[in-house]
């Protein structure tokens, strides 16, 4: 059958403000139960919320970051529900005037480009956390959440594959903490996606719906949307009809189960929150936030496809802001430009060097300019690639910059020719019988000789200059 498979995704991503939305409390994560709520975050009768500019800042920078349009005058409405983490009864949250709408994000799907365009970013209130296992026989509402802005980034249903659907959430969760509004945090929930998945055969309209809540891992988006489509697909397989709700994912299990019936818009009776006045978001702010803007992914990414790189090492390469400047620092310290080469080394063995030590490349034990040494020693025929990886371990353990570590380890390799042919010269005496293979035409008695050479020079003889050599002394 020929199915087509269509995504949107909508994220919540959390705020990195000191305080609340619409009160003075603290965001810290992990503090104590009900120790960050103040009377606001509690609705206690009298209490008026209070908005937070920065919020609404991070909402703007996101805006530009994103290419979408800033509403001149936005608004916050109420969401109306009922459930015991939300002491309101309703969500301050936006619908019809939202701080953002449009604009879109490239992707990178293996090697192949692709744009997700946005619908909307908005702002609302998180709600509290209900507590099942502190007291037992009862459940308690820890408050300390409520109130912590969000901003919801609503994707239009425009992906066709979870793989589709994971390079998406990757790259918007890349830019939310490139531009500093998000720390991006998943398994702290300050980054969470709801998936919407339906099916459809090719050229029929779109298919009814479900929406999949809270996915805190990039591996469970993408089991749950699988998932989900298998599903789907067999029960209209089997003449059945998909339902519109509200399913959640277990991950032990790796399948999706019904939570609740989808509500609708009309459902939570949005109005106008009377006690917030709309904001006013004037071109000058706009030009101040646009001005504090850092150089973005997707720029940085198409500078370093200029360089000659593949797509996929300049997009592993701005996967965070960190790791493209160390690239950037590093290139320009170099003596001997080769980015193409140190994009290689940047994502290839210092990554891993950091990974093993679960560091970031802000932590880096090791300075782009020591980097940038390393390299141009590569470049320069002083080391052996092996070596190289040598002495940037050496360099991680904090053993000193390169050209120290070069020589007290002895890692400088041999490209003096006299010595090179010192070496052939003696390996082809002592080993006739390969040279006697090697001119009967057999080619794997030249790799011998090779390394025999390289065996007399402790490995520390230049291959290029080993090869050149040799093949000089057989051909004459
Ligand atoms: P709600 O207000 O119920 O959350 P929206 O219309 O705002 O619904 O859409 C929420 C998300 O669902 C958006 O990301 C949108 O792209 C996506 N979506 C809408 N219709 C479909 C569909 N038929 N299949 C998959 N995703 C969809
Ligand atoms: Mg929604």
């Amino acid at each position: 059958m020929n199915w087509e498979v269509v995504i949107g995704l909508e994220t919540h991503a959390q705020l990195t403000t000191a305080s609340k939305i619409f009160s003075g409390a603290s965001t810290r994560f992990g503090a104590s139960p009900n120790t960050q709520v103040s009377a606001i975050d509690l609705a206690m009768p009298g209490t008026l919320p209070v908005l937070n500019k920065g919020a609404v800042e991070r909402a703007i920078r996101f805006g530009l970051a994103v290419g979408g349009t800033i509403a001149p005058l936005s608004a916050f409405e109420r969401k109306n529900y009922f459930y015991p983490d939300l002491p309101k009864g309703y969500q301050i949250s936006q619908y019809v005037q939202p701080v953002v709408t449009g604009g879109g994000l490239a992707i990178v799907v293996g090697d192949k480009d692709g744009f997700v365009p946005l619908t909307r970013a908005h702002l609302e209130e998180d709600a509290g956390k209900l507590l099942h296992d502190a007291v037992a026989g009862r459940s308690g509402v820890d408050l300390n959440r409520a109130g912590t802005p969000l901003l919801e980034i609503v994707t239009e249903p425009a992906m066709r594959s979870a793989a589709e659907a994971v390079a998406y959430a990757k790259a918007l969760h890349s830019l939310v903490r490139w531009i500093g509004i998000c720390d991006g945090n998943m398994q702290e929930g300050s980054f969470r996606c709801d998936a919407n998945v339906s099916v459809r055969r090719r050229g029929d309209p779109l298919g009814t719906r479900c929406e999949i809540k809270n996915l805190n891992s990039f591996r469970f988006l993408e089991k749950a949307i699988e998932f989900e489509v298998r599903r789907q697909v067999e029960l209209i397989g089997d003449g059945g009809r998909v339902v519109q709700e509200t399913r959640l994912f277990d991950p032990d299990r790796g399948e999706t189960r019904p939570m609740r019936s989808k509500e609708d818009a009309q459902d939570y009776r949005y109005f106008p929150d009377p006690d917030l006045l709309p904001v006013a978001i004037a071109p000058q702010w706009i030009e101040e936030v646009r001005r504090s803007m850092p150089a973005l992914p997707e720029a940085l990414r198409r500078d370093f496809l200029g360089y000659g790189m593949s797509p996929y090492d300049a997009a592993l390469l701005t996967e965070s802001r960190e790791k493209a400047e160390f690239f950037r620092a590093s290139l320009a310290a170099t003596k001997i430009s080769q980015p193409v080469s140190l994009a290689h080394w940047v994502n290839g063995e210092m990554s891993a060097l950091l990974n093993e030590r679960n560091l970031d490349f802000a932590a880096s034990p090791v300075a782009p300019r020591d980097f940038a040494r390393l390299h141009d020693r590569v470049q320069d025929s002083t080391l052996s690639s092996k070596a190289a990886k040598e002495v940037l371990h050496a360099m991680t353990a904090g053993e000193g910059d390169p050209d120290a570590i070069i020589e007290r380890k002895g890692l400088r390799q041999i490209s003096d020719s006299g010595a090179l042919e010192e070496a052939v010269r003696e390996a082809l005496a002592a080993n006739p019988k390969l040279v006697e293979d090697y001119r009967a035409g057999k080619e794997k008695a030249f790799n011998a000789l090779v390394g025999q050479v390289m065996k007399a020079t402790k490995g520390k003889g230049n291959p290029q200059e080993v090869s050149r050599i040799l093949r000089e002394r057989l051909a004459s």
